[in-house]
């Protein structure tokens, strides 16, 4: 059984095939219409398509005016892009914190870190569930400070004011990689208030082309971020059915709750609070601190059942010890619940049997697990 599988069906086949027989494969009509589109459903006057979540973020950041030497503060307790893209443009991730129960950037944590070098802030809305956004928005207008949302993982999350995540006036930037809730195949999208940010991107993600110029005259620097018209077009049928693949993952991480409910020291993701919602993306779960993780993966792997630690802190993966000096005891949070996370197969036509397989699967592997401690 795998971690992830992306729902792909007839509407999907229908419009790529319709891109491939235009013969207009990139820079056509399918990528604003896949930008208006997505707009519109998340409640945001501009959208720009890029070619990944990765290069979202990076534009995303030279756009709000990253310069080298920033620092940024951001969570150690996510998907390395969040924090690789600050480094592309020499500016530094200084990290802080998550709270444990939300697994997001503990507010107070990065007001902590706020040092007089800080430009932005660039909070995760880690496995969908939204950020304190009002605490982080009250720290950013305090000191100053521009700020990027990495939404990559919740799309369908909505904040406790009833706002979408990602549509709160910040630039954002979402994912369509294979595993997300909305895929195309590699893909991403910055949501954006502003007009200036908006013809920035598009540019930048076009070699620097200024959309009024001929072609290849270039009045900045630029990149090849583009979406392709056949990524814009499977983009464009999963979201006519973005409402029911989320209610999908929402059925499916309801069984697994009650499922796996009651198991002493498992923890599960946080039940949604205060009206934030979140948009399932994982379903990962924190293992009691006497079971050995390897040990684990290995007894599921063995009953044809694919998971997988989810995710490693990114101040401890040795590019990050190596460059910056992190050590482990830092995050101690962080640190805890990476060492302890565990994503089961997750996805939206994963069945009430499927499930069942997992849990029995877990059930038996912790009950034999050895003890570490
Ligand atoms: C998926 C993801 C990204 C973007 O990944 P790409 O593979 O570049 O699309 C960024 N941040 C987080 C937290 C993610 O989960």
């Amino acid at each position: 059984m795998p971690l992830a599988r992306p729902m792909i069906g007839e509407r999907e086949e229908q419009l790529v095939l319709e891109v491939l027989r235009s013969r207009r494969l990139s820079l056509g009509p399918r990528a604003s219409a896949f930008e208006q589109a997505f707009a519109a459903r998340l409640g945001a006057p501009h959208a720009a398509a890029v070619s990944s979540g990765t290069a979202g973020l990076h534009l995303a950041v030279r756009a709000v005016g990253i310069e080298a030497g920033d620092e940024v503060v951001t969570s150690p307790f996510s998907f390395v892009a969040s924090s690789n893209c600050v480094l592309y443009e020499g500016a530094r991730p200084v990290f802080a914190d998550i709270d444990a129960r939300t697994l997001d950037i503990d507010p107070q944590a990065a007001a902590a870190a706020v040092s007089d070098r800080t430009t932005g802030l660039l909070p995760v809305h880690i496995f969908g569930y939204p950020a304190d956004m009002p605490a982080l928005e009250g720290l950013a207008a305090k000191r100053g400070l521009w700020m990027v949302e990495d939404a990559c993982e919740a799309l369908g999350a909505v904040h406790g004011d009833g706002a979408a995540v990602g549509a709160r006036g910040n630039p954002s930037v979402f994912g369509f990689y294979a595993n997300k809730q909305l895929t195309t195949g590699e893909g991403g999208m910055v949501l954006l208030d502003s007009e200036q940010h908006k013809a920035r991107i598009d540019s930048e993600r076009n070699q620097g082309r200024a959309p009024d110029m001929g072609w290849l005259d270039h009045d900045r620097l630029g990149f090849n971020y583009r979406l392709s018209d056949v990524a814009c077009a499977l983009g464009l049928a999963q979201l006519e059915r973005l409402d029911e693949m989320l209610a999908e993952r929402g059925r499916v991480a309801a069984l697994y709750g009650e499922a796996l409910a009651g198991i002493e020291g498992l923890t599960l993701p946080c039940p949604d609070a205060g009206g934030d919602r979140r948009g399932w993306f994982v379903y990962v779960v924190q293992l009691p601190r006497r079971v050995e993780r390897d040990a684990c993966v290995e007894g599921m792997r063995s009953r044809g059942i694919d998971t997988k630690p989810y995710l490693p802190a990114i101040h401890l993966m040795s590019f990050y010890r190596e460059r910056f000096g992190h050590r482990e005891g830092e995050f101690p949070v962080c640190e805890d619940v990476a060492r302890r996370s565990l994503a089961l197969p997750f996805f939206p036509e994963l069945s009430e049997a499927q499930v069942d397989r997992v849990t029995g699967a877990l059930r038996e592997v912790l009950r034999c697990g050895p003890s570490v401690r």
